[in-house]
């Protein structure tokens, strides 16, 4: 493996490796190997979506491309055909139509996706949307054409549920040796399906110790729990060991026996009744890793107990006090007739009920403040596997799971399910249709679980074909309500926020602009000229994405603007000359000729702007503070805003300096001169450049046809305010819209809407698919009713969070409006519903966190969770927080427990 850039590596870049080859090329190889499925056993690497995208769209990837703009077949890359085989062949060629403004991407930069100081260890936050998984013979090609790192290695495991994922993130013990507790740990990263007796193999020879002479417990909490070694060829996941958990060596004493843990143990024993503040764990009755770890204590009210993070699992901690503080169903639980479960539920076969109540039995049963839910994290993880590593994940998609499998654990239907066949409505009344409907649920499903939480949706659709009319009413189950926070409208489009600068118009400008999803980036560039008027043309305009205050990417005007993410930073430049920041062929095939693809450095005469199009040259700028030590560049060191300007090929060095001044000044009432700094010229952005005389009547000589340069000031003193600031700061904050009200969004929900082409419904009367018109609308209200707040929105490259402030009643809500005409005349139990629970997620999508507010049926109070520690808290605190909302549990008014008191 190459070495890695230092820390702050903003050195020159790596010189063109001799072999290198054309971005077809590129993706001619890597294509293939990125088709392959996940293979257990098998390397991958990591790499940052950020730059695999910028790679994508540089080998012209019609999957980055704008599907308006997309040509259907054969896809064109880069003039070339690729339906014409791999031969490399040139019968095919085509040249490009559209304009071609990326260049090649940079170093491969994988910082992002690592904790602050590693080299190795992965943000917990981070999601699928953050990087590609390469298997490694195509990273190994990725390295060889563009380096940059760190690498990333991974292994793909096999999960007990069957399938192959990439072990993002090992286990991260600390082993201690008894001859030395009060020495520092050794720390080690352990895959989670390694063997006790590899860990321990490992562990000896890492620590210098003879396996016969040391005996190896689960040290889980700095508290003696159990003896490993029973099971040597046990893996540590099925050993319950979690993220962070310590592991002692016990050595044998002088006399060669083991008497360290007995001591430790009848120490322990000892002290027990002396200690009243009882913050420890049992160690004596928990002596087996397979049950989940109750803290002795008082909890500060009957169930109000914190449940400890065992690595990244606030979601599921969050999740489980919700449902914990559904009344109905822990009383289900707690007196559970393990007896009557499932046993041939589909994957989890009654367990995942046990560990619920096993689990419920400890939060709710005397002497326990907190509790570690080792046995119930490792049961969901060995069902689903999605969580059983480390990772952030999200809480809905935990308590769907666990919901499911909750259903199905306690399913009277046990065995094979009857096969059930609707029958259409055809005229028949509601109440009937309704009835079939739930009947044939019930015939499949029939628990408690499903008693308490699933109601029925009506779902009316019609076709919109006028000769046709057919309309189709069925009954659907559901076990939540996932409201929308914007209509149907607005998810098809995608919002902006653009900085724009202009030649003449002096400062910053925000635009805002609405798009449509499958939008071109030229698309996006002609919304914002409309938007802005004022004689600003979309022709001349550059639009780039700024990173660590640096033109990190020119975006392609094929690209679809959902590769660009939603905290990226946009830059628009008016410029005099956009075509003058037009990539030649020697820029993209580099300048070496050695690509081994003439034939396409020549794309037919006038079909691709080049450089001679345009008498300008295109130049990028970046402020820096001048460096008077030979310390190393860090970002630290740029200054405000980069800028784009087209400048005369033939320019002087002095009148390049007339330039910047003359833009500085126009755009930017920047009004120091050259007195205060200097340009340099850069390799892109290496670190050192060579000054460029402000007198000299030299020729600049702009080689290819774009270049970067950076503007140095030289007095600290002298750097203008405006270049402190980042303008960019607010860019993204204030998209969020103004307030709206849970039942606006229920409004939107039931609202009577008109299908799109991607979700298209199939007509059995003109048997095609039809744009059509569906209405849904609550038919049987359920006693809990579980709404999901569509806070994270995904495309195809990433994900954001929507921050629209949601208010929400805690007493009182009422579904009525939103149910059907025929339910309203006979409901059992008004749907008039109070809160119970909420799991509430916080910050972005980065360093996210999750926590609860629960409402006690013990008290009627409300209190807040967060992992381990628990607060009582106010109403005024749970309704106020509007942004964080994203998982509410309502429970009607005829199961209200009597502590919540009247009603308001
Ligand atoms: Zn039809």
């Amino acid at each position: 493996m190459a070495d890695m850039s230092p820390e702050g590596g903003e050195g020159p870049l790596p010189a063109i490796k001799a072999e290198a080859v054309s971005p077809v090329e590129e993706y001619r190889r890597i294509d293939p190997l990125m088709k392959q499925p996940l293979k257990a056993g098998s390397s991958y690497f990591l790499v940052n979506r950020r730059w695999y995208t910028e790679w994508l769209q540089w080998v012209g990837h019609p999957s980055v491309q704008s599907p308006q703009l997309r040509p259907a077949d054969p896809p064109l890359i880069d003039g070339l055909d690729l339906s014409q085989g791999a031969g490399g062949s040139t019968d095919g060629l085509r040249p490009r139509t559209h304009s071609w403004t990326k260049d090649r991407p940079g170093e491969i930069d994988n910082r992002e996706l690592l904790e602050v100081g590693s080299a190795t260890a992965m943000k917990r936050s981070l999601s699928g949307h953050d990087y590609e998984i390469v298997p490694e013979d195509a990273w190994d090609l990725l390295y060889e054409w563009y380096g940059g790192g760190p690498p990333i290695k991974r292994r793909a495991i096999q999960e007990a549920s069957g399938g192959v994922r990439l072990e993002l993130f090992g286990l991260s013990l600390k082993a201690y040796r008894s001859s030395d507790m009060a020495g520092l740990p050794k720390e080690i990263i352990e895959s989670k399906n390694s063997t006790i007796r590899q860990l321990k193999e490992r562990l000896c020879t890492e620590m210098d110790l003879e396996p016969q002479d040391v005996r190896m417990w689960d040290y889980f909490d700095n508290k003696i729990f159990g003896l490993l070694e029973d099971e040597m060829d046990a893996s540590l996941h099925d050993k319950r060991i979690m993220d962070n958990n310590p592991i002692l060596l016990e050595e044998k004493d002088a006399d060669g026996q083991f008497t360290f843990v007995e001591e430790m143990k009848s120490n322990a024993t000892n002290t027990a009744g002396a200690t009243s503040s009882g913050s420890g764990y049992y160690s004596s009755s928990y002596q087996n890793s397979s049950a989940d770890v109750p803290m002795v204590g008082e909890a500060i009210q009957r169930g109000a107990v914190g449940l400890q993070n065992l690595g990244n699992t606030c979601f599921m901690n969050s999740s489980i006090q919700c449902l914990s503080n559904i009344p109905k169903l822990r009383e289900y639980f707690l007196e559970l007739d393990k007896e009557r479960l499932n046993r041939t539920a589909h994957k989890t076969q009654g367990k995942l009920a046990e560990a619920f109540a096993d689990l419920l039995k400890m939060m709710w049963g005397e002497g326990t403040s907190k509790v570690a839910p080792r046995n119930f994290k490792y049961q969901v993880g060995q069902f689903a596997e999605q969580f059983s590593g480390y990772g952030q994940q999200d809480s809905m998609e935990l308590i769907e799971y666990v919901l499911d499998g909750l259903k199905e654990d306690c399913n009277t239907v046990q065995g094979p399910k009857p096969y059930i066949e609707l029958k259409e409505a055809d005229g028949r009344p509601d109440e009937e249709v309704a009835r079939e409907a739930l009947d044939a649920y019930h015939l499949r499903n029939n628990s408690r679980v499903d008693d308490l939480f699933v109601g029925l949706f009506k779902s009316v659709v019609r076709c919109p074909e006028k000769e046709c009319g057919r309309v189709s009413v069925t009954f659907d189950p559901f076990l939540s309500a996932k409201l929308s926070l914007t209509s149907t409208a607005e998810q098809r489009q995608t919002s902006f926020s653009l900085l724009l600068v202009r030649e003449a118009v002096k400062g910053y400008q925000q635009v805002k602009v609405r798009v449509n999803k499958e939008a071109s980036v030229k698309e996006l560039i002609q919304a914002a000229a409309e938007e802005v008027g004022e004689g600003l043309e979309a022709s001349k305009c550059i639009l780039v994405e700024v990173w660590n205050k640096k033109v990190h990417q020119f975006l392609e005007e094929n690209t679809c603007v959902d590769s660009i993410r939603a905290e990226d930073h946009l830059l628009l430049s008016e410029v005099s000359d956009a075509t003058a920041f037009h990539v030649t062929n020697e820029q993209r095939w580099g300048s070496s000729g050695s690509y081994g693809f003439n034939a396409l450095n020549s794309p037919e005469e006038g079909s691709d702007p080049t450089p001679s199009s345009s008498s300008s040259f295109g130049v990028v700028l970046n402020h820096r503070k001048a460096s008077n030590s030979h310390s190393v560049w860090s970002s630290f060191d740029h200054l405000g805003v980069p800028f784009l300007l087209a400048i005369r090929k033939d320019a002087t060095m002095r009148e390049m300096y007339a330039e910047v001044r003359r833009y500085m000044k126009q755009a930017l009432d920047i009004h120091a001169g050259p007195e205060a700094w200097r340009i340099h010229r850069l390799e892109k952005y290496a670190r050192d450049g060579v000054s460029i005389d402000p007198d000299s009547d030299k020729r600049m000589d702009f080689k290819g046809s774009r270049e970067y340069f950076s503007v140095e000031w030289l007095e600290e003193d002298a750097i203008p305010s405006l270049l402190h600031q980042d303008p960019f700061r607010n860019t993204n904050e204030d998209v969020s819209d103004g307030e709206v009200d849970l039942t606006h969004l229920l409004q939107l929900f039931v609202q009577d809407e008109r299908l799109g082409n991607t979700d298209a419904w199939y007509c059995s009367r003109c048997k095609e698919h039809r744009e059509a018109y569906k209405q849904l609308q609550f038919h049987h209200c359920p006693p809990v009713l579980v709404i999901q707040l569509k806070r994270f929105q995904y495309n195809r490259w990433s994900r954001e969070r929507l921050n629209t402030p949601v208010c929400f009643p805690l007493e009182g809500l009422d579904l009525r409006p939103f149910c059907t005409a025929s339910s309203r005349e006979s409901f059992e139990s008004p749907p008039i519903y109070d809160l119970a629970a909420l799991s509430k997620h916080i910050g972005s999508l980065g360093g996210g966190h999750y926590v609860a507010f629960c409402r006690s049926s013990i008290d009627g109070s409300w209190y807040h969770f967060d992992d381990g520690s628990v607060r009582q808290c106010s109403e005024q605190e749970v309704s106020a927080d509007k942004v964080g909302a994203y998982v509410l549990f309502y429970i009607r008014r005829d199961i209200r427990p009597q502590t919540f008191g009247a009603t308001s």
